[in-house]
């Protein structure tokens, strides 16, 4: 017999929906449950009218624009235009970092509490043009973003403090940019992150189920699917995830199992670079340049494990948290990412 979750005598008068408003998915690397509003969706025209924070600065007063004048320390790195003699990329420490250079830090103890000094690294990775983002690069420039924070990974990766280097790129106000001037971070930090963490430990609770990558499943799935893929080639794919935490969620994988970022190829990276570039761009057009953070999970410096697939993901800010996201921590996703990724590929 079926159960009934509510007794009848409470609601005497209510019909039962027929088509119940939500569904609830699980993310099958995570566990972690998200609602997709289905029966209440939002209709993809929606997101493109969302009212965005203007977020603009002059050129005048953009420290990425006015390197030394703004007193920014000298470039670590620099990077040529792909066709052209002015630099395209200067990487520099960031002027106002969350981690900073030192001696390892231990775990000291306050109370009951424990806590560590904030030793790591903390890089800013600009591209000239004040105006121009990211989603409108080509193949060729979007490459040397991705070289860069690769050089830049393994520059860092050896670090004896440093337990994990995020990379990530904000864009626009409500994603948290300081500074509307295009810009990525790298940031090494002396303890792995909580969702890197969850991440692994549910790839690793897979392979020992099935003997096979979570993610290599996962694609593999997608790739039969279709439904869901926004853009391909040969050596990548993004897709909006069947859990996805939120409207017009994308991740970026490379087809091929990979554990560590840092170690892609050339040719796999142009790959990458070109169906990243699609993805930014279609939500560029499809969303009216919302507002995103992308970032990438890859293998923790210190771990030779290979089971592990990296990737990138993309959240366009397209919703703010309210009581059920922080009291529960699931987020709801206002189109069903299958909706989602039929629109995108429009753009
Ligand atoms: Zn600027
Ligand atoms: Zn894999």
């Amino acid at each position: 017999m079926k159960k009934k979750n509510v007794l009848k005598s409470n609601y005497p008068y209510l019909p039962q929906l027929k088509e119940k408003p939500s569904e609830l998915r699980q993310d099958m690397v995570s566990q972690d449950w998200v609602v997709i509003a289905t029966g209440r969706a939002r209709r993809p025209h929606f997101f493109k009218s969302q009212t965005r924070t203007k977020f603009s600065l002059p050129k005048s007063k953009c420290p990425f624009d006015n390197l030394k004048q703004a007193g920014n320390p000298e470039p670590i790195a620099i990077y040529k235009a792909p066709h052209g003699q002015n630099w395209f990329i200067q990487v520099l420490p960031n002027k106002f970092p969350a981690f900073s250079y030192g001696v390892c830090p231990v775990v000291k103890k306050s109370g009951p509490y424990s806590w560590l000094e904030g030793v790591g690294f903390h890089e800013v990775i600009v591209t000239k043009d004040h105006d121009r983002q990211i989603a409108k690069f080509s193949d060729e420039e979007m490459n040397l973003v991705l070289r860069a924070y690769q050089e830049r990974y393994l520059a860092l990766k050896n670090d004896p403090c440093t337990e994990y280097v995020l990379i990530f790129h904000n864009h626009g106000f409500e994603a948290g940019a300081s500074i509307p001037h295009p810009h990525s971070q790298l940031v090494g930090m002396p303890v792995a992150p909580p969702d890197v963490v969850n991440s692994l430990r549910g790839s690793q609770r897979y392979l020992k189920q099935h003997k096979a990558c979570v993610h290599c499943a996962m694609i593999k799935w997608e790739l039969k699917f279709k439904k869901r893929i926004v853009a391909e080639n040969d050596t990548a794919v993004a897709f909006c995830p069947f859990a996805s935490r939120r409207a017009f969620e994308i991740r970026v994988f490379p087809k091929n199992h990979s554990s560590h970022f840092e170690l892609i190829s050339e040719k796999e990276r142009l790959g990458f670079a070109q169906v990243l570039r699609k993805a930014l761009k279609s939500l560029f057009g499809g969303l009216n340049d919302p507002a995103y953070n992308f970032f990438i999970h890859t293998t923790p410096t210190k771990q030779k494990d290979r089971h592990y697939h990296w990737h990138l993901e993309i959240l366009p800010v397209t919703s703010t948290w309210g009581g059920v996201e922080f009291g529960t921590g699931i987020e709801i996703s206002t189109i069903t990412p299958e909706e989602a990724a039929k629109y995108l590929r429009k753009f």
